[in-house]
């Protein structure tokens, strides 16, 4: 689960970690009264991705007139690829060097790893590629945490200025500590921000957790909501069920995102398009596709569905049943068309005879016929 930087900011903030003052803002209005109350300010897209600087989701400006312009010209818009909701407008920073840290889990190691580098600002991953060598990391143990010598060391690796170290450091510790209490995979601050007067403050904030701990991080819970943007993904969460919504009308369900995504193509190289990606995962059982069926319905753009089951550990028969389970309890409206293949794939077919459900020999039959026949009801 990702946050949005204002929530990061919070959680960062909560842990002692100064960050700029700031208002997040869902309209213009609240922008420009936002900026009265901050003065000089940034404007900042809210969404799931960065480099948010470069394609022009960050605007710096120096009324609140202008903040209000800023935030018409960010709210409601695409920016790379994400509907902006919300802005943050934020005090604006006299900059006098901007650094990168963050913590994150190093799979070789299997441990937790600080990341440090006086070229912030842009892409770490541009600095990783032409000068790694201004990039310095520290392999945490676990058991113990970052020592205050290592973090120092690690400073002085990154080519950190000495007055500002021990600020640095303070804010390494809290980072880490937030990090390892809130589950997280991704903490990062980009960029680490000097100001001309020597002090050291998170101007950019990632913050990403895993959504395997979210059982145990009821506080960041709430965060998913205010930031989920489509309620029918938002219920599929809250029942474990992987799914992505799609702007087409044609249901996908599948075992395996592989075997889902290439399902998703066959359907538009035949014309279709998907509603949704949906994927039932390994071996699942009749009141998991049920589940599935039923979370696929709640879109009403849906006007056919098509199962592509491969039988591995999931077996066709328990597939089929959950599907005429679903069927008969639910009052399904649309064609639904099944191709099936593997473990017990001819005892699924087998007891779909007789049923309202559409059985195809291949997935492009499958994907054919239901494009086909989605067509004949639009
Ligand atoms: P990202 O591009 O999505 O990572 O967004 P950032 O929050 O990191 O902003 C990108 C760049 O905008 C930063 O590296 C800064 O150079 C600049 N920036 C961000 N906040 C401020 C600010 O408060 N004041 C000034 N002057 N520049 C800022
Ligand atoms: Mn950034």
């Amino acid at each position: 689960m990702k946050l949005y930087e204002f929530q990061a900011k919070e959680v960062f903030a909560r842990q002692g970690i100064p960050v700029p003052r700031g208002r997040r803002a869902s309209t213009p209005a609240e922008a420009e009264a936002a900026a009265r109350e901050l003065g000089r300010c940034v404007v900042k897209a809210q969404v799931h991705v960065g480099g948010r600087g470069k394609a022009g989701g960050i605007k710096l400006v120096e009324t609140p007139a202008e903040a209000r312009a800023a935030a018409e010209a960010l709210l409601g818009k695409p920016l790379k690829g994400f509907l902006v909701h919300h802005v943050l407008v934020e005090e604006a920073l006299p900059i006098a060097a901007e650094y990168y840290l963050s913590v994150t889990i190093d799979r070789t190691p299997k441990r937790p790893v600080m990341i440090a580098s006086a070229m912030g600002g842009v892409d770490i991953e541009e600095v990783a590629a032409s000068t790694p060598e201004r990039i310095a990391r520290l392999v945490i143990d676990p058991a113990y945490g970052p020592m205050g010598y290592e973090v120092r060391m690690l400073c002085d690796r990154a080519g950190f200025e000495p007055r500002v170290r021990r600020a640095v450091g303070d804010i390494a510790h809290r980072l880490y500590r937030v990090f390892v209490e809130s589950d997280a995979s991704l903490a990062e601050i980009n960029p680490l921000v000097v100001t001309e007067a020597g002090t050291v403050i998170a101007a950019d904030a990632k913050f990403d957790v895993d959504d395997n701990a979210l059982f145990r991080q009821q506080a960041l819970v709430a965060y998913r909501e205010e930031s989920e943007e489509d309620p029918i993904e938002a219920e599929a969460h809250r029942r474990g069920v992987n799914y992505v919504r799609l702007n087409g009308d044609i249901g996908i369900i599948g075992n395996g995102a592989g075997l889902v995504m290439s399902t998703l193509d066959l359907v538009t190289r035949y014309g279709g398009r998907p509603a949704n990606f949906l994927d039932i995962g390994g071996g699942a059982r009749a009141e998991v596709v049920r589940e599935a069926l039923s979370i696929v319905l709640m879109d009403p753009n849906v006007k056919g569905i098509l199962f592509n089951i491969f039988g591995g550990i999931t077996r066709g028969d328990a597939v089929a049943r959950g599907v005429l389970d679903a069927v008969s309890t639910m009052d399904i409206r649309v064609p639904i068309v099944v191709r099936m293949a593997g473990t017990r794939a001819a005892e699924g077919l087998k007891l779909l005879e007789g049923s309202p459900l559409i059985p195809a020999a291949s997935p492009a039959e499958a994907a054919k016929r239901v494009v086909e026949l989605v067509k004949q009801r639009r």
